[in-house]
């Protein structure tokens, strides 16, 4: 999932042709991973 800096749109990499929005054609992409993959350790 990629999440756009510029406009807040989130998508999956299967909607981007070229690496940038689709919406507003923004370059600047951050990629969002899941909550789950991401592991903290417990306090
Ligand atoms: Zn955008």
């Amino acid at each position: 999932m990629y999440v756009c800096s510029k406009c807040g749109k989130v998508f999956a990499d299967a909607e981007l042709t070229f690496v940038r929005c689709p919406y507003c054609s923004g370059k600047v992409l951050n990629k969002q991973t899941p909550p789950t993959v991401k592991k903290f350790p417990a306090e």
